[in-house]
């Protein structure tokens, strides 16, 4: 029976395992600097994309909006998650990010100074990281 969930697992990959990861963490303090740390009043967005070597970049969206986000186009070749940034007083995936992470289905990462949380395709939500000082943490 372990050797059968051990076989599973090494299978299924993980699904935090390019979200949780040093590289992806460089791309969210980033994203929450060019963001205001949270304490202006718009959100800037980015697609982050697992290249076809395993590297992960980012394709920034081109403008930032005041209140949110948006988009308009395809969404790239290798996207994995959108990442963007929310006021530090919402730091949870709206229910429109929760909605437009199933209709798009990949993540949806929301930025802010307390943490990184995502809303996944199947409707589910969570910390990716998190907690005082994870920018120093994460990056350093
Ligand atoms: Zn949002």
């Amino acid at each position: 029976m372990f050797a059968l969930v051990l076989a599973a697992s090494l299978l299924t990959p993980d699904p935090c395992s390019d979200l949780c990861s040093r590289n992806a963490a460089h791309y969210y303090a980033d994203l929450l600097q060019r963001g205001g740390y949270g304490r202006l009043p718009f959100e800037v967005a980015a697609f982050l994309i697992r290249e076809s070597d395993g590297t992960l970049t980012t394709e920034p969206w081109p403008t930032r909006k005041f209140g949110h986000a948006s988009y308009r186009g395809s969404i790239p070749k290798g996207a994995i998650a959108v990442l963007h940034t929310h006021p530090y007083t919402a730091p949870s995936p709206s229910a429109y990010d929760r909605a437009e992470s199933r209709r798009i289905s990949i993540p949806i990462i929301v930025i802010t100074p307390m943490g990184v949380e995502a809303a996944y395709p199947d409707g589910s939500a969570g910390r990716v990281t998190g907690g005082a000082g994870w920018v120093e943490r994460l990056t350093r």
